[in-house]
């Protein structure tokens, strides 16, 4: 049998060039070779505050854009988190196997509960349990996710171990996938911040729906270091971030995009490196703009069809290892 990979992305904010380099590009790559399964984690979502009608048409658009940037729904299996309730089902379980200390020292946890002080809710703290649930639920060899997210992919690790210590073997043991160069975008405005949808500036990413225009200014606004060349080196972490967004979307290797701009100076390669990122966004807002929302309905129920008996067998298995009756 072929091995599993199964990944999620919020539909919260604007997802922007971080979410596709360091996530769906190498989804795209992936599901020639393994069995995939990638959700829209709604459930996720709630844990910051949402405004109900925006959350719906962002699940489709979360959806529109895995489409866009090339999952085919032939081949990978594509459905809301929501749709199949085991995933709630088996965070239970496993809150009950997880220790407080484990989630206090979560990165994310820290630092989103201290950008909204008034709404550290407990979805928020129990966060990496779901997503150890989503993961553990469809038995996932491998989760290509972004460097933010490697904690809690060994929280998933750790508790299924934990679980099949103590119940037996139920969970296979999951790997994370990261891409040196992608795993972590940084902030256009702080090259020391990861590039984030709910950063509070709009001059932090680039948008996978902004226009040219604007792709064009926050490229020429975007910080760059106290150095005159591009180098490509941890001393230049702002043009570090570019040459590696330049690199990803023109195929080449940063060393090349380093070679290419040796005697150029930032204007110039900044230029370009906004014609790269229009040309791309260009083409992917086309196939975007294509994609009609009732196919996307669709493709989503059928997804949930295929996601759902997986769910079901695993959490019937878990239940009788547990005791339920
Ligand atoms: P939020 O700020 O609301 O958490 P986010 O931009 O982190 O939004 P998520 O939905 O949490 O987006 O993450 C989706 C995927 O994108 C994850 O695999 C995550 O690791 C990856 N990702 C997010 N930001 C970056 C980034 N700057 N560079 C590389 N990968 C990223
Ligand atoms: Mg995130």
């Amino acid at each position: 049998m072929s091995q599993r990979i199964f990944s999620g992305i919020q539909p919260s904010g604007v997802l922007h060039l971080g979410n596709y380099l360091g996530a769906i590009k190498n989804w795209v790559a992936l599901q020639e070779k393994y069995d995939s399964i990638f959700c829209v984690v709604d459930l996720h979502a709630i844990t910051a505050p949402q405004n109900p009608e925006e959350l719906r048409r962002k699940t489709l658009e979360v959806a529109k854009i895995y489409l866009a940037a090339g999952i085919n729904p032939e081949k990978s299996t594509i459905f809301v988190q929501s749709h199949v309730p085991e995933h709630t089902e088996l965070a239970w379980i496993l809150n009950t196997i997880t220790k407080i200390p484990e989630l206090e020292r979560m990165t994310q946890f820290k630092d989103k509960s201290s950008e909204n002080k008034q709404n550290i809710n407990a979805g928020l703290f129990n966060y990496p349990v779901l997503m150890a649930a989503d993961i553990l639920l469809y038995d996932t060899n491998l989760v290509p996710i972004g460097e933010d997210q490697l904690q809690h992919v060994e929280i998933a690790r750790i508790l299924a171990r934990r679980f099949n210590n103590t119940f037996g073997k139920t969970f296979v043991i999951p790997e994370p996938f990261v891409v040196k160069e992608s795993m972590r975008i940084m902030g256009l405005d702080d090259p020391t911040k990861k590039m984030s949808k709910s950063a509070s500036s709009e001059y932090n990413y680039i948008s996978l729906t902004d226009n040219p225009d604007a792709i064009r200014e926050k490229i020429k606004r975007a910080v760059t270091d106290s150095g005159r060349h591009i180098k490509y080196s941890d001393e230049q972490p702002a043009i570090k971030n570019l040459i590696n967004i330049y690199a990803l979307l023109d195929n080449a290797k940063p060393k090349e995009i380093e070679e290419a701009y040796r005697k150029k100076g930032y204007a110039e390669f900044k230029t370009d490196l906004a014609e790269v990122i229009v040309d791309f966004l260009g083409d992917f807002q086309l196939r975007y703009n294509d994609i009609d929302d009732k196919e996307v309905v669709n493709i989503l129920n059928q997804g949930a069809e295929k996601a759902r008996p997986l769910a079901e067998k695993k959490i019937e298995e878990v239940k009788e290892k547990v005791g339920l009756i």
